[in-house]
């Protein structure tokens, strides 16, 4: 089996992808990025409606019977573990709207080669699940919160819900969860007033606060390049309110987002800059939909047919062989700067954030 950060091998993926000797890892694209972190959508339902994401009404769901079981899941991982994946993130949709979500958490943990099983939430549901989320191994949390106002969390999500999730942080801490990281969307026009008071929310909390740049995948395809706000200017704005930002050590050179520390001791807070400062150079992250396709970039408009091969009596070397293929195929970038830019057809929540 490979590992991370192994050369290929003296086989090339082009003789590895054309079935010339049988398959194992690591998952290196044509730009030799490798593919190490696996992001698992587990439903593409939700419930509250962020305008970014979903559409307000009439939302088209995948039928209960295309969406992969959780042993369809854990057969993916341990296909994808065997070629050198060790991260796995649970996503949506909004995963604890999945029934006994903590049985897949621990199927994945006992994958061998799985190091690390986080989740990223709305926390809606999380004050009922923390606990047995936790006892199933799950080891981080990112929580999803964009703003500490009532009104302004209504106007985002459509909903009401705010104290639900407020409760489902403090539910996480008492749970045992550490590392846990809140994730903001900045949204020009909508969440300016919002980055004072998460700022000082989280360093009050001494949790990390990433900000993240709205990115063209809301199901009403309203995205225009002047609704990002960008990474920078939130930075400077909490310089001004907090005091000098210092950049942080980047432990992971993959990871989005670009950390910094508060001088004073307060803290971190990260900003992931898709928009204004793409990080694809180094990406590693694969990810499989609801319904079984396999997608190598958020913004991919091709999907590989796992399912396909999963219920139709596939083998793991084929599944591993659609896999490769997949990451063969990954472009340099997302390309959301460019003239010919094209939206992916599917929204996020049918994705996967
Ligand atoms: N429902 C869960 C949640 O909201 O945390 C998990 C799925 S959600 C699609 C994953 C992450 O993507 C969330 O942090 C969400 O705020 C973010 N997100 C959704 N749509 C986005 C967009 N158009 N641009 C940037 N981030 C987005
Ligand atoms: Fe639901 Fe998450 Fe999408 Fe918001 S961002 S609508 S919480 S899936």
């Amino acid at each position: 089996m490979g590992s991370p950060g192994h050369a290929p091998g003296k086989h090339s993926r082009k003789q590895r992808v054309n079935n010339v000797m049988p398959l194992s890892g690591p998952l290196v694209d044509a730009f030799g990025r490798v593919h190490t972190n696996l992001r698992i959508s587990v439903t593409d339902r939700c419930n509250i409606r962020c305008f970014y994401c979903m559409p307000e009404e009439n939302v088209l769901f995948s039928p209960r019977n295309e969406i992969l079981t959780f042993e369809e899941i854990a057969r993916f991982v341990r296909v994808a573990a065997d070629m050198g994946v060790n991260k796995l993130r649970i996503t949506g949709g909004e995963p604890l709207v999945r029934a006994q979500l903590p049985e897949l958490i621990k199927q994945l943990k006992s994958v061998n080669g799985i190091d690390d099983v986080a989740l990223t939430t709305n926390a809606i549901l999380l004050a009922d699940h923390a606990q047995s989320l936790r006892d199933a191994g799950l080891d981080r949390l990112n929580i999803s919160i964009d703003t500490l106002s009532p009104e302004v969390f209504h106007r985002i999500t459509r909903r009401d819900g705010l104290q639900r999730v407020l409760d489902g942080i403090e539910a996480a801490r008492c749970a045992g969860f550490t590392r846990t990281r809140l994730n903001a969307v900045a949204i020009r026009g909508v969440t300016e007033s919002e980055i004072e008071p998460l700022g000082r929310f989280a360093r009050r909390s001494n949790l990390e606060l990433r900000f993240i740049e709205f990115m063209p995948l809301d199901a009403d395809g309203q995205w225009q390049s002047e609704h990002v706000l960008p990474g920078e200017e939130i930075r400077r704005r909490l310089e001004h309110c907090f005091g000098a930002l210092r950049p942080a050590p980047r432990p992971d050179p993959s990871q989005p987002a670009v950390d910094y520390a508060y001088a004073d001791g307060g803290g971190a807070v990260g900003f992931i800059n898709p928009v204004s400062e793409p990080f694809c150079s180094a990406c590693n992250r694969l990810r499989i939909t609801a319904e079984g396709q396999v997608r190598n970039c958020l913004f991919s408009t091709a999907e590989w047919d796992a399912r396909s091969l999963l219920r139709g009596g596939g083998s793991d070397e084929q599944l591993a062989r659609l896999t490769l293929k997949c990451v063969a195929a990954k472009k340099p970038a997302h390309g959301i700067d460019q003239p010919d830019f094209v939206r992916p057809e599917r929204a996020m929540y049918q994705i996967g954030g």
